[in-house]
């Protein structure tokens, strides 16, 4: 299997289903991570190549822990379905899974899947950012510069993971908006023009001139490396 010894958290509460994934792995020369809660879901997500997550959590919908694990991972999400409903597979996608399973499924295709996905994203995703003299470490929420250690809000950690997770792509506001502060916030793009001039401050050598946070007039904002 493509990245030998790729660290893939299964995130299922079904003990059946956790174990059948998981030995399927094993044996493809991965290296399982088994969680059963959201909770210890996200958290083993930080030090993962690869999450294949039931939609069907007891502590959180599995559409709310993609979009929270899209605030600061970019890496893939495999989703399985236990139900038939197109509409959940295509919300999971929307939300950014990047591929789905319905259950029941054999141990070719899953593996199929997870060949894919990890040999598109690559076995090593950087759990360091780093451009300029800044450094952040988006599962231990630190992030330097230079030697200094840099001092940020959750919101301020936030919109920089997600600027990170989607470096050199156009972000308009509503996705951040959406991103950093949940679903409801649309008209209230000043609270994110008050943040990125902070991060700036934070993280840009001339904050009156952004390097790495840069404005695209009227649309949203993009990260540059
Ligand atoms: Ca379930």
């Amino acid at each position: 299997m493509s990245g030998p010894h790729a660290r893939v958290a299964i995130v299922e509460d079904e003990p059946q289903i956790r174990r059948f994934v998981g030995d399927a792995l094993r044996k493809a020369g991965c290296l399982p991570v088994e969680t059963s809660s959201a909770r210890d879901g996200l958290a083993a997500a930080a030090e993962t190549q690869l999450v294949i997550l039931d939609l069907g959590l007891p502590d959180m919908n599995g559409i709310a822990f993609i979009r929270e694990m899209r605030r600061w991972s970019a890496q893939p999400i495999l989703v399985l379905s236990a139900r038939a409903d197109e509409r959940d597979k295509i919300e999971a996608l929307d939300a950014g899974a990047d591929d789905y399973l319905t259950k029941p499924f054999g141990v070719g295709e899953l593996l199929a899947r997870v060949r894919v996905l990890l040999r598109r994203h690559g076995p090593d995703m950087p759990p360091l950012h780093r451009f300029a003299d800044v450094e952040v470490d988006l599962a231990g929420h630190a992030a330097r510069r230079g030697t200094e250690e840099l001092h940020l809000t959750q919101i301020e950690f936030r919109l920089l993971a997600t600027m990170l997770a989607n470096a050199g792509k156009v972000l308009t506001h509503r996705h951040l908006m959406q991103a950093v502060w949940g679903p409801g916030h649309a008209g209230q793009e000043h609270y994110l023009r008050v943040y990125v001039r902070r991060l700036r401050q934070k993280l840009e050598r001339d904050p009156t001139r952004p390097r790495h946070i840069l404005t695209e007039t009227g649309v949203g904002y993009r990260f540059q490396p």
